[in-house]
């Protein structure tokens, strides 16, 4: 067990004006109320803490880090509370205690590859100081060290296999690598033993012999770098047993093919240094193409910086060598860390804003960043919080747009769970549907079959999914309502033409019809006369057989292509411009008549007087509503019937009447109907039925003229 003042002499170390008074403190109450509590090796409670604590100090972290790892069980584990620690230590340090026990409260089920990285990414929206994610890490670390203490064998690979799938990726996201290597070997060690025991077999089987084998290539290099007077560090380390492994399997190796077992690292001072034992390394073997990596000119996101050979010596045997700086050799190690803790005397906060100014930095440009899943995707959401991670019941992670409600889970679910949904509980409580969701919320959708969406769910939903399956529906709905009553429109009228709808329905003529009118499909013609867009009449049309002088396309005619005839100008037709018009032969109407259109196929409107006969057996669907117009001073054809006795120069005396009046007498007919009377048709020409009136009048008074009168023809 570490003791509290090794972590004190490792601060002084490298931050000699560290504020230890916090540390001390921290120390002391942690031991208190932790005080009785007993490790499952053995070990007082009190050791978790200051282990983890140590890894901080590793990590080169700042005093209210330090602090915060002592305490960082607390709040879970015994009666303190948040505003103990606040009162206490400040509210930073409280800030991350408080973190880490929301972050221990969260457990991750599958290890589904999308689940764990919406779990890393939920972990890193939580912990919106980043020294939450560094004391979860080291508190990790701490736990898969001691993880042999454990009795269950199952609970021991899902904490490792937990430890694989998220703990490992995050320290490799933020560049803490030797924290990720050691909790991968472990690991490793736990979900694959066989494996791992064969791998060690394997490695130390030819040990001594590799050992040689470093030795003389750590000679040869630093022989050449005294030799070209550069000042370095050579090293030689085995690979980690999980990497060696996972090379095995995903290049489909055998240990023998494995060929770079150690790694060699040199270190130097400057930059240009790095690049000049480059050229030297190059010089004495030969590089393999295609191997080397420039990442000091182009780092990592993760802020890693080396230079990456591969070269063989003259056995063939292949060399990978990372070349660097002391400095970068701290950021390779420790990562965001590196920069987050104490250097050259610079305080923490300028450290830290120049942490988070570099994060931003990077992500305004994306385009220096060649892989978008790495570690920055996962550090935007922290910075720029956008988003929220919630829980389905059975422990399925979903991330969702700040400021989403139970209606949007319910669609990202699925559509239906959306259509039906009635209730949400978020962390087993009834919410109401528009309640926004937070970040580690557990959400239940109630539905209820056959419940429909509502249309104000449009006012407070966020994804573009809910929206457009809402909308989808609405519109679903409005069409099947059209479908129904466009179809009730169809049938009525077709069975008023001694049709049946239903069954010309879905027949190729009908197809056929919806096609002429431009629709693809028969239920989006009936749908349209439902809207109202097309009449049933003009549907019915295409249906009913033509009679022969008569031209099919009535809508064609009625709407242009006829000339007009001359004694158009007379009548107006509702809501038709420029239409044939035609006076009925039959009862040949005059201005001033009632009278009604009909249209007839091919023909334009023909105009009868209302009370024709011809008029009144026309269909209904067929009359149209026509006014005369009054501005228009036509003639207009009237035939009419004078009885009289017959004498001496009657003819004469009733056309004399007539021109009189000012009537033109078009022709004239007489018919003897006895001996002594006769019968005069006249058709004339006149204005309206006022001066057919007055016409008639003066007839009349004609002598012997005993009957005037207007007839049909
Ligand atoms: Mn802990």
């Amino acid at each position: 067990m570490i003791r509290i003042t090794e972590i004190i002499d490792k601060i002084i170390e490298y931050n000699p004006e560290a504020e230890l008074d916090l540390i001390d403190r921290a120390y002391i109450y942690s031991a208190r109320v932790h005080d009785g509590q007993v490790r499952l090796s053995g070990e007082p409670y009190l050791s978790h803490p200051l282990e983890v604590a140590g890894i901080l100090a590793d990590m080169k972290l700042d005093p209210v880090s330090v602090a915060a790892a002592l305490l960082h069980d607390v709040i879970e584990d015994t009666h303190a509370t948040r505003e103990d620690i606040e009162s206490m230590f400040g509210k930073d340090v409280a800030h991350i205690v408080d973190g880490v026990t929301k972050l221990s409260k969260i457990a991750f089920k599958s290890s589904q590859e999308r689940q764990a990285e919406n779990f890393r990414k939920m972990i890193l929206a939580m912990a919106n100081d980043i020294r939450v994610i560094f004391i979860k890490l080291a508190d990790r670390l701490h736990n898969i060290r001691t993880l042999q203490f454990h009795k269950s064998e199952d609970r021991k690979r899902k904490i490792a296999q937990e430890t694989m799938d998220i703990y490992a990726p995050l320290a490799a996201r933020l560049g803490i690598y030797w924290i990720k290597k050691e909790l991968e070997d472990t690991a490793f060690r736990y979900i694959l033993p066989d494996e791992y025991e064969k791998l060690k077999g394997l490695v130390n089987k030819d040990r001594k012999e590799r050992e040689i084998f470093v030795e003389t290539i750590k000679h040869k290099i630093t022989e050449k770098m005294e030799e070209v007077g550069l000042t370095c560090e050579v090293q030689g380390r085995y690979k980690q047993f999980w990497s060696i492994y996972s090379k095995m399997e995903s290049q489909n190796l055998t240990f023998e093919d494995v060929h770079d077992l150690v790694a060699f690292r040199i270190i130097l001072v400057t930059v240009p240094q790095c690049y000049e034992a480059l050229g030297h390394i190059h010089s004495i073997w030969k590089p393999i193409a295609k191997k080397f990596k420039d990442y000091i000119g182009f780092p990592k996101p993760n802020m890693y910086q080396s230079l990456h050979t591969t070269v063989s010596n003259s056995h063939g045997d292949r060399i990978e060598i990372q070349i660097r700086t002391w400095e970068m050799d701290k950021v390779a190690n420790s990562g965001i860390a590196a920069h987050w803790g104490y250097k050259e005397g610079r305080v923490v906060d300028d450290s830290v804003s120049k942490t988070y100014s570099w994060l931003q930095n990077l992500v305004e440009n994306q385009e220096t960043i060649k892989d978008p899943d790495e570690f920055l995707e996962s550090v935007r959401i922290d910075l720029f919080p956008d988003e929220v991670y919630v829980f389905t019941p059975n422990g399925e992670i979903h991330s969702l747009p700040r400021g989403a409600t139970p209606i949007d889970f319910a669609y990202l679910i699925h559509t239906e769970v959306g259509n039906q949904c009635t209730g949400a509980k978020v962390n087993n409580r009834m919410v109401s549907l528009n309640t926004e969701l937070k970040t580690g919320d557990r959400v239940e959708i109630i539905t209820t079959k056959n419940h429909n969406p509502s249309k104000d769910w449009l006012n407070f939903v966020k994804t573009v999914k809910a929206r457009s399956r809402i909308r989808q529906w609405i519109k679903q709905q409005e069409k099947e309502r059209s479908v129904t009553l466009g179809r009730e429109m169809l049938d009525k009228i077709f069975r008023k033409h001694r049709l049946n709808f239903n069954s010309i329905s879905k027949t190729d003529d009908m197809q056929k019809t919806a096609e002429n009118f431009g629709f693809k499909t028969e239920d989006e013609l009936i749908a349209s006369v439902g809207y109202g867009k097309i009449t049933p009449l003009q549907v019915v049309k295409r249906f009913i057989p033509k009679p022969e002088e008569e031209d099919e396309s009535i809508i064609g005619k009625l709407t242009g292509k006829v000339q007009p005839k001359k004694n158009r100008g007379g009548i107006l037709v509702k809501g038709i411009d420029d239409i044939l018009v035609r006076f009925a032969k039959c009862c040949q109407p005059v201005p001033g008549d009632a009278i009604t259109g009909y249209i007839t196929r091919g023909h334009g409107v023909t105009i009868h007087r209302k009370n024709c006969v011809n008029a009144l057996k026309t269909s209904p669907e067929r009359q149209i509503d026509v006014t005369w117009n009054e501005e228009a001073t036509n003639s207009y054809p009237v035939t009419i019937r004078v009885r009289s006795l017959d004498r001496v120069g009657l003819l004469a005396d009733i056309a004399g009447s007539i021109s009189k009046n000012k009537a033109n007498i078009i022709s004239v007919n007489t018919t003897f109907w006895t001996k002594e009377k006769v019968e005069n048709v006249f058709e004339l020409a006149v204005e309206n039925t006022a001066h057919l009136e007055t016409v008639l009048i003066s007839i009349k008074k004609v002598p012997m003229v005993h009957e005037v009168k207007r007839i049909d023809r």
